[in-house]
């Protein structure tokens, strides 16, 4: 397909017009490059593609909202944070995709992640648009109460934009069981309707078995279909984890429990080293230092004894699968230089964006296999869309159920990168796979609609 003449021209020519348009935003641009490389040649190959403009309109957001959340802090303080509401497509289906609390979080970064959801949320097979929200309020050292009361004012304005039909919001950095429980009830306030307004929601209250554990599960399930493509599984292996939160804990439980050994963890100010494995019993007191304590992970290396490397991360380690599962950009070139070197087979990514462009072509150009987020990490949004199923049906389904169903989509994934991304030799390049299997589908919904 790269060899169809001009297509260089016309994806800088493109990638140029959505730089003038969109200033100073270097995470969305780079979001947006990674798939328009694999997307251009595609759209050249379709006129009606090209002739009904469907990237450009692609990459335009329907709607942004941006608010003021003022609230108060525990000594009396007043307080004002940015929040925003990224509604990127609703094409097939209601806005969906979670809120992030981080104070890193721009525009910039909600348009990146926006954008990324509506492909992945295509990839799942459900009837999800993409989206993205969240606010520059850090949840870092705030008690309880000041959570809840940043939840209660952040909701007093975004519940006019949201609703089971319209956008449904979910958890992200920073945004997890309870503040979701903090929002849900900040909304059935105001609205005054128990609806399934938001996903990630405590079992006590329309929640879903397995959605906490979707994401790191989904992320080793969709790793374990790529190894099987060349006869190896994850027993036996060595992994490097990043990160020490919702994905990243759950993607070690499942890790552990098919045979790997997991042997770093990670936050913002360093990582851990355990060369005997974070095992279940590890694991269960990092769980509860992160979820219950929400202490840091270098309690781990003072607890078991191990090394704490501060302000570095784990990718110096030797594995043989790499998941990535703190936040964007955190893999550069030469990290991923240096885990082929150290004898890497899989890189499964599951934060957003965790690898720069410059590790992905490494990746790629050394035949690792490598599954994008957008494939990777779509087990939480897809189960999600099952939480929104069991809320509109008033049931709830077992736990195998819903791991039975995350399972089958994760491997369904799998087979559509592999349609759209295997190459003459037979390998497969799972970043094409996986933009062009999503951009298909959210494309031939914009064609059949017209011109709206
Ligand atoms: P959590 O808030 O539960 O955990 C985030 C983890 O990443 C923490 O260990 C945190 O450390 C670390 N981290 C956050 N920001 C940075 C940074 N700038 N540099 C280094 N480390 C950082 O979030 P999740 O586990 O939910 O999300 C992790 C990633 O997975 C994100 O990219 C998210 O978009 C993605 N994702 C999450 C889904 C979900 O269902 N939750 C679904 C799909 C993708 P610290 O405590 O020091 O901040």
């Amino acid at each position: 397909m790269h060899r169809i003449p001009g297509v260089h021209e016309r994806l800088e020519k493109f990638m140029a017009g959505l730089v003038r348009r969109n200033p100073g935003e270097p995470e969305f641009h780079q979001a947006v490059r990674e798939v328009a490389q694999c997307v251009v040649p595609f759209v050249m190959a379709h006129p009606e593609y090209e002739e009904a403009r469907i990237l450009e309109r692609l990459t335009e957001p329907d709607r942004i909202i941006t608010f003021r959340v003022t609230w108060q802090d525990d000594r009396g303080g007043v307080r004002a944070a940015r929040a925003w509401r990224v509604q990127f497509s609703n094409v097939i289906g209601p806005y969906k995709g979670g809120l992030r609390f981080h104070p890193t979080v721009t525009q910039s970064v909600l348009k990146f992640l926006g954008f990324e959801q509506i492909l992945k949320n295509s990839l799942t097979g459900l009837p999800m648009g993409g989206a993205k929200g969240g606010s520059n309020f850090s949840p870092r050292g705030r008690s309880a109460n000041e959570v809840m009361r940043f939840c209660q004012a952040m909701m007093r304005e975004l519940h006019r934009h949201i609703g089971e039909d319209t956008d449904v919001p979910a958890g992200d950095i920073g945004v997890g069981s309870r503040e979701i429980g903090f929002l849900f009830g900040q909304y059935m306030r105001l609205a005054n309707r128990f609806t399934g307004v938001l996903t990630g929601k405590g079992l006590a209250f329309g929640g879903s078995l397995v959605r906490t554990e979707a994401t790191g599960y989904g992320a080793v399930y969709f790793l374990q279909n790529m190894l099987a493509t060349r006869g190896e599984e994850i027993a036996g292996k060595t992994a490097v984890v990043s990160g020490s939160g919702n994905v990243a804990l759950y993607a070690i439980e499942k890790l552990n429990e098919l045979g790997a050994t997991v042997v770093t963890a990670s936050d913002s100010n360093g990582f851990i080293h355990d060369p005997h494995g974070i095992d279940t019993e590890r694991l269960a007191w990092l769980k509860e230092l992160k979820e219950v304590r929400r202490g840091r992970v270098h309690e781990y290396a003072q607890h078991f004894g191990c090394k704490y490397h501060e302000k570095q991360r784990p990718w110096r380690i030797p594995c043989q699968l790499a998941l990535p599962c703190a936040t964007q950009n955190e893999l550069d070139a030469d990290d991923a230089e240096a885990l082929i070197d150290n004898g890497l087979l899989a890189v499964s990514e599951g934060a957003n964006m965790p690898s720069t462009l410059g590790a992905v072509r490494a990746f790629l150009a050394r035949e690792v296999l490598f599954g994008p987020a957008k494939a990777a990490n779509a087990g939480g949004v897809a189960v999600s869309g099952l939480e929104q199923s069991q809320n509109a049906l008033r049931i709830s389904w077992s736990r195998e159920e819903v791991d039975r169903q995350l399972r089958t989509i994760m491997h369904d994934i799998h087979e559509k990168c592999r349609q759209d991304g295997t190459d003459a030799d037979g390998s497969v390049n799972y970043v094409r796979g996986a933009n062009i299997a999503g951009f298909r589908k959210v494309a031939d919904a914009m064609i059949a609609y017209g011109i709206v």
